[in-house]
């Protein structure tokens, strides 16, 4: 009996992920972790791992980006700087939502923001203002420099991460991160439902409780940690 039991088990931790990646097992995309990552679906627990395996396959990373409006030029790789060579990028125009400039991406972090824009960032809007964002306020993604007081490199370094500093919603109104986040209305609301919705999406979010170098923006970022503050 003990013998069959060890037997099932094996075949359940085993047996099924095997399945399904042969394909000898039809489950729908959404629940297959070797499916290509779906802009359009409902976020699950399986996403984390296909945005994970975006990293380095820049093929079924623009497969992702395929099921998108996102608008973008594919970049060859190159080395702006000699310690920050650039692998897997893309200049981002513009996702339905337009940005207040284009700007480099690694190709995880766009599939991550293009996420973040439909799951979290509209929805959020929508709920609090009744009205959609139309333009998302940046200050930049690839500078070829460490974390500030580290000696780390920074995730900036190879246009893995983006720094938001406000949002433009359809009626020209804007609200901003420095301003807006210390109050306690529907704008400082609507950036809290934002701030909650990145870190959902990307690896790091950092916002203005995390340090007062945050304090006038949310740092996203596709790195190796998984931090929300
Ligand atoms: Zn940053």
């Amino acid at each position: 009996m003990r013998r069959v039991l060890l037997l099932l088990v094996l075949l359940g931790v085993f047996g099924v992920p095997l399945a399904v990646y042969q394909q000898w097992l039809d489950v729908p995309p959404r629940w297959n972790p070797w499916a290509p990552l779906d802009i359009r679906a409902t976020p699950s627990l399986l996403t984390p791992f296909k945005l994970w395996r975006l990293e380095d396959d820049p093929g079924l990373c623009q497969q992702a980006l395929a099921t998108s409006p996102l608008r973008y030029t594919a970049l060859a790789d190159s080395s702006p700087a000699a310690d920050c060579p650039l692998e897997n990028t893309l200049r981002i125009q513009a996702l339905g939502v337009r940005f207040s400039s284009s700007f480099i991406s690694t190709c995880p972090l766009a599939a991550a923001f293009a996420l973040f824009e439909r799951h979290a960032l509209q929805t959020a809007a929508q709920e609090v203002f009744g009205q959609p964002v139309v333009q998302v306020e940046h200050v930049g993604s690839f500078a070829c420099r460490s974390i500030a007081g580290s000696q780390r490199r920074s995730q900036h370094a190879s246009a893995n991460a983006l720094d938001i500093v406000g949002f433009r919603l359809q009626d020209g109104r804007r609200i901003s991160v420095l301003r807006d986040w210390p109050g306690e209305g529907e704008a400082a609301r609507f950036l809290r439902l934002v701030h909650k919705g990145a870190c959902a999406s990307f690896n790091v979010t950092l916002g203005p409780e995390y340090n007062a170098a945050h304090r006038d923006h949310f740092h996203v970022d596709m790195g190796l940690f998984r931090m929300c503050r």
